[in-house]
């Protein structure tokens, strides 16, 4: 579903991605690790083009990506991204949120889209909140209005950048329980955390970044029981 091959990107001098691989095949989920700067976020952000790269190649369902126009568009309706902070749109309602982009790019009909939306806050837990506001709920129940948006759009792979990391630590495991249950419904997943739990219970594949480089790829049994390089054994030590 996603390919990358030889992917370098600078910023500047700063050379954050450094001729990465990665697959991510149809239906599997896979947990990016690696510590601050490593290039995690750059690595999704590229995925979707909110980044240009600077080599390489990337594809999305066997597609390269499109640079620009309606072909963009739709590159960006296929891959869906949730932040670690929720950007939802203040002055709308839950529901008009999660059905503004149905409507607008994929020209579904509102009351269609309104229908489909109210089962995703349902999908979610959150189809009693739909007609507040962001502001008037809890930020675990704004992330899980944040994936429900996201799936609006029926994506064919949903990226995640550190989607609990901005949440109060009661709220992280109702974001992280629908998170699951989108893998096991068979959802692509990039998945950037350091929630260990989610990693070890959810993830197919465990990839550890440093320095711009994927050092590791393996099962989460095996990168949490035998990481192979010093610098994954390091990162475990400190947040284990
Ligand atoms: P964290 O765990 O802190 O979120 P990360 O692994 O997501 O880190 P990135 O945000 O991808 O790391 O950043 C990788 C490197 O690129 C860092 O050195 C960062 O300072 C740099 N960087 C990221 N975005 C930009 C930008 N827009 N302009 C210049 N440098 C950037
Ligand atoms: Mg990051």
């Amino acid at each position: 579903m996603i390919r990358m091959v030889g992917v370098d990107k600078f910023f500047g001098p700063l050379h954050v991605l450094k001729g990465v691989d990665l697959e991510v095949p149809k239906g599997q989920v896979v947990v990016v690790l690696g510590p601050s700067g490593s290039g995690k976020s750059t690595l999704c952000r590229t995925i979707n083009r909110l980044e240009p790269i600077n080599s390489g190649t990337i594809e999305v369902d066997g597609q390269p990506l499109p640079a620009e126009g309606k072909e963009l568009a739709r590159l960006r309706a296929d891959v869906g991204m949730v932040f670690q902070s929720f950007n939802l749109f203040a002055h709308k309602s839950i529901v008009d949120n999660v059905v503004l982009a149905p409507v607008k790019v994929r020209k579904v009909p509102a009351a269609q889209a309104r229908k489909e939306g109210m089962e995703l806050l349902e999908r979610v837990g959150i189809a009693n909140q739909a007609e507040k506001f962001p502001a008037q709920l809890s930020g675990g129940q704004q992330q899980r209005a944040a994936i429900a948006r996201a799936l609006a759009m029926r994506p064919k792979v949903m990226l995640f950048d550190e989607p609990t990391s901005a949440l109060d630590p009661e709220m992280v495991q109702e974001v992280l329980d629908v998170m699951t249950t989108l893998a096991k419904e068979g959802m692509t997943m990039l998945v950037v955390t350091h929630e260990m739990g989610f990693a070890r219970k959810a993830a197919d594949r465990v990839i550890f970044m440093a320095d711009g480089e994927v050092v590791e790829d393996s099962t989460p049994e095996n990168f949490f029981s035998a990481p192979k390089s010093n610098r994954a054994k390091d990162f475990l030590g400190k947040i284990l």
